[in-house]
């Protein structure tokens, strides 16, 4: 067999990563490091809960439009050495440059991770991989801004050829066209699409960049831990509504001592055997198959609405131009995601005959019995 270009990562686990991690590994603290007050008031409450292992804090913050606060800078690195110092936490913080990153090696920062907005460009990612070559420091990858699986899989590989063994992957969800209920869209199928990729890799979630409000934080960890993730990195600030950036998504330390109180936590930590392997990827499975089934639903009482609205405004049921927009638009993605045409052709057609089924308000039995055939309609290939 051809060797494979590009091999399965080999990560050790986060208990292996000799820091006395273990699962699930809770990540806690401030977005931004703002004062050296606000890190050692917000330390000292995570410290006094006890759960969270490591605490994080952005020194270098990404923001969108010049002009807003750009983080503490490499005044923050003597805030986090002081949190380590007396509360025994472990720290983390956001490179996004080689200059940070040697910051954070001379100050003795424990964990790196790069940031959304990074892991997008393999030009930085490199350069902060060239930097760290061969460091013994646990770097955490964040998913890129947008929905690209190869671009964080690159990030990895990038690190992994340095020399990083001790990485995770940080799903923080993605930007995207659409309005969604969340601020950043959680796409679950990316980060199961890593993991049976990678199986061994750490895979952490980030609530807070994917709900953007506190309300969702706890819906959208509780769904990261039923589907196998190994932790969560959660924004905590002491007083919320100061703060700098992010307001809106950092709970306090009391919420965030409630939010772990309400989740439930997996019992059994998974082994690293194959069968366990075997039925954690079934799981993801019967996972992702709910969640088709659901859409399905959902997109099948839309179309009985739509088909209300035709009947109420006399428009012909079949609009043969849109369901060509339609295919095209599927088949463009499908090509984007790596599935065959000739399969989500079929899909889509069985999709089309329940929804025109569905919008005729025509019995099952009726078609099944053959009374009705509906044309293909669609490019052929
Ligand atoms: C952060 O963690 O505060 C942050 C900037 O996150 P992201 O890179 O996921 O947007
Ligand atoms: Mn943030």
């Amino acid at each position: 067999m051809a060797a494979r270009q590009h091999p399965v990562l080999d990560t050790p686990p986060l208990a292996q990563w000799g820091l006395g991690l273990a699962e699930p590994l809770l990540i806690a603290g401030p977005c931004s490091a703002e004062s050296e007050d606000q890190i050692m008031t917000t330390a000292r409450a995570l410290a006094k809960d006890g759960r969270a292992r490591i605490f994080r804090a952005g020194l270098w913050k990404p923001r969108t439009r010049p002009g807003q606060f750009e983080g503490a800078g490499n005044a923050g690195l003597n805030w986090l050495r002081r949190v380590k110092e007396e509360t025994g936490l472990l720290t983390a913080t956001e490179v996004a440059t080689p200059q940070h990153a040697e910051a954070c090696l001379n100050a003795g920062i424990d964990v790196l991770w790069i940031g959304a907005r990074t892991t997008p460009n393999p030009f930085s990612v490199q350069a902060i991989a060239d930097a760290i070559q061969g460091v013994d420091i646990p770097v955490l990858v964040k998913n890129p801004i947008n929905p690209d699986l190869q671009l964080w899989i690159g990030a990895l590989e990038r690190l992994h050829r340095s020399g990083i063994m001790k990485l995770a992957a940080v799903h923080r969800g993605f930007s995207w066209f659409e309005r969604t209920p969340y601020r950043n869209s959680p796409m679950w199928e990316f980060p199961i699409r890593l993991k049976a990729a990678h199986p061994g890799l750490a895979l952490l979630c980030d609530p807070s960049h994917i709900s953007g409000v506190t309300d969702g934080i706890g819906s959208v960890a509780q769904r990261a831990l039923d589907l196998g993730f190994d932790g969560l990195m959660v924004e905590v600030h002491h007083d919320p509504g100061v703060a700098r950036s992010d307001a809106d998504q950092q709970l306090t330390p009391e919420a965030y001592h409630t939010l772990l109180e309400q989740l439930i936590f997996r019992t059994a930590a998974p082994t690293a055997d194959m069968h366990d392997q075997l039925e954690e990827l079934r799981d993801l499975i019967d996972q992702l198959d709910e969640e088709i089934a659901q859409k399905l639903g959902s997109r099948m009482d839309i179309a009985e609405r739509i088909g209300d609205h035709k009947r109420a405004h006399n428009v012909a049921i079949m609009q043969p131009e849109r369901w060509e927009r339609i295919m095209q638009r599927q088949l463009r993605l499908a090509e984007h995601l790596g599935l065959s045409p000739d399969f989500v052709r079929e899909f889509m057609d069985a999709i089309h005959r329940e929804s025109i089924r569905r919008q005729t308000g025509i019995p099952e039995d009726m078609e099944a019995k053959g009374s009705l055939s509906y044309p293909q309609i669609g490019p052929k290939g």
